[in-house]
C-alpha cells in the first residue's frame, strides 16, 4: 500500500513507543501522588514539559497539554475569549479565517450562539491566502481573540503568521493559531512567529492519536474548559497523560532534528509530484498556493469527475489518499475551505489531497502518478 494520508494522521514512531513505555507500566504513578512512584510520573510530565519548550522556544509553564489538537484550539479560542470579555465587557468580537479547521470554526460559532460574540471571517484568495490587510480592518474595534491557521489542511497553503501576528499584537488583540499541519515541517519558535497562541496535535509527528498541545503566552488570561483538581497550573483540570506527554515531546523533538532536511526533501518530492499529476491529468488543477504551501501536500481538482470515485478507484490500485480532511470526509458536502477560496460547488467536490511522510520516495510518488492516470482513464470508461 502506499499512504498518502499523512495529514490524516501518522504511525506512531518506535522511538516514541519506547519513551512513553515505562509511563504505561512500571512507573505508573500519578503525578500528583505524594510517593515516590508519583514523584517519577511528576518529574517526567516535568520533562516533557521542558523538552517541548524548547522545541517551542518557550518556557516550560506556558505549555498545556490537552487531549489533541481539537482541544487544544477550543481551549484557545474559547479560554481568551472569555477571559478577555471578562476582563473587558467591550471585547465582544472574535476574528478567523474563512477556511479555519472545525476545532477554531465551530469554537468561533459555539462562541456566537451561547455566549453572544460577535465572528468575523476575513476572507481568502484563491490560494488560500488571507487577506493581510482585510484582516488589519477586522482587528479594529473590540476583539477578543484572533485566530489564523499556521497551514491549511486540506490544500496546505502556509500563513504569513510573524506578519499577522505582528499587525494583531500592534492593535492590543491576542492571536493564535492552529498550527496542527505546521508542526512536522514548519519553524514552531513562538518567538519568531510572535504568537500568543499555538496548538499543536501529537499524531500528526509520530505520536499517538489523543495528545495535543497549547502553548498560551505567560500573561495572556485564558478561562478554563475543564474544571477539577487544577492540573496544567489550573488551565485544564485531569489526571495528567505522562505517557503520551512524554510521547509528544519525544515525536516533537524528533520532528525538530530532522526537519530541515524531511521538509527540503518533501518539497522537492512534492514539486516533482505536482508536475507529473497536472501533465498526466487532462483538467487537472492545482488548489491552494503553488509554493507558500506545506513541503508535504499535493492538492488537485478533477473537475468533470468526483473525488469519492477517483479515491475509490485509487484504492482498488493500493494507493490511499484523501479526498479533503478527514474531518470532512464521508460528507457529501463540497469543502468549505474550497468555496471559500471561490472554487464552485461542482467542482470543489472532485477535490483531492494527497499528503506525505518522511518515508515517502519518489518511486511511490511515480506510481501513484501513474495509477492516478489509470484511474481517470477507467472513470472515463465506464461512464462512457
Ligand atoms: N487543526 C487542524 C488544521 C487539523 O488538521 C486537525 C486534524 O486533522 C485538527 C486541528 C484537530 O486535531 P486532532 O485530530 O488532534 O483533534
Amino acid at each position: 500500500m502506499i499512504f498518502l494520508d499523512a495529514a490524516a494522521t501518522t504511525p506512531v514512531r518506535r522511538e516514541v513507543i519506547e519513551a512513553m513505555f515505562p509511563f504505561l507500566t512500571n512507573q505508573f504513578g500519578n503525578p500528583s501522588s505524594h510517593h515516590e512512584l508519583g514523584e517519577q510520573a511528576a518529574s517526567a510530565l516535568a520533562g516533557a514539559r521542558t523538552q517541548a519548550a524548547a522545541v517551542l522556544g518557550c518556557h516550560p509553564g506556558e505549555l498545556t497539554f490537552t487531549s489533541g489538537g481539537t482541544e487544544a484550539d477550543n481551549l484557545a479560542l474559547k479560554g481568551i475569549a472569555l477571559a478577555g470579555r471578562a476582563a473587558d465587557p467591550c471585547r465582544t468580537r472574535i476574528v478567523i479565517s474563512s477556511i479555519e479547521h472545525p476545532a477554531i470554526a465551530e469554537s468561533a460559532d459555539y462562541l456566537r450562539r451561547v455566549h453572544g460574540f460577535t465572528v468575523d471571517m476575513v476572507p481568502v484568495g484563491a490560494d488560500g491566502l488571507v487577506d493581510t490587510a482585510g484582516f488589519v480592518r477586522l482587528l479594529a474595534g473590540d476583539v477578543a481573540v484572533a485566530s489564523v491557521m499556521y497551514a491549511n489542511n486540506e490544500v496546505g497553503t502556509v500563513q504569513d503568521i510573524p506578519a499577522l501576528a505582528s499587525a494583531a499584537r500592534g492593535l492590543g488583540v491576542p492571536f493564535h493559531t492552529d498550527a496542527v499541519q505546521a508542526a512536522g515541517w514548519l519553524d514552531l519558535d513562538v518567538q519568531r512567529l510572535g504568537v500568543d497562541a499555538l496548538a499543536l496535535s501529537g499524531h500528526k509527528l509520530g505520536a499517538p492519536k489523543g495528545v495535543g498541545l497549547l502553548y498560551l503566552r505567560a500573561g495572556v488570561p485564558c478561562e478554563p474548559l475543564v474544571h477539577g483538581g487544577g492540573q496544567e497550573r489550573g488551565t485544564r483540570s485531569g489526571t495528567e497523560n505522562v505517557a503520551f506527554a512524554v510521547a509528544l515531546a519525544t515525536a516533537l523533538s524528533l520532528t525538530e532534528a530532522g526537519r530541515d532536511a524531511a521538509a527540503g526533501q518533501a518539497t522537492a518530492l512534492r514539486d516533482g509530484f505536482i508536475d507529473q499529476v497536472l501533465a498526466r491529468v487532462p483538467g487537472a488543477q492545482l488548489t491552494g498556493h503553488r509554493t507558500r504551501r506545506l513541503p508535504s501536500v499535493a492538492s488537485f481538482c478533477f473537475p468533470g469527475t468526483s473525488g469519492e470515485s477517483v479515491l475509490l478507484e485509487l484504492e482498488r490500485r493500493d494507493i490511499v489518499c484523501s479526498s479533503g480532511s478527514a474531518c470532512a470526509a464521508g460528507s457529501d458536502e463540497p469543502s468549505a475551505v474550497l468555496t471559500a477560496m471561490g472554487y464552485a460547488r461542482g467542482v470543489a467536490q472532485t477535490a483531492l489531497r494527497f499528503s506525505f511522510g518522511a518515508e515517502t520516495t519518489q518511486a511511490q510518488l511515480a506510481t501513484a502518478a501513474q495509477e492516478l492516470e489509470a484511474a481517470m482513464g477507467r472513470i472515463k470508461r465506464l461512464r462512457a
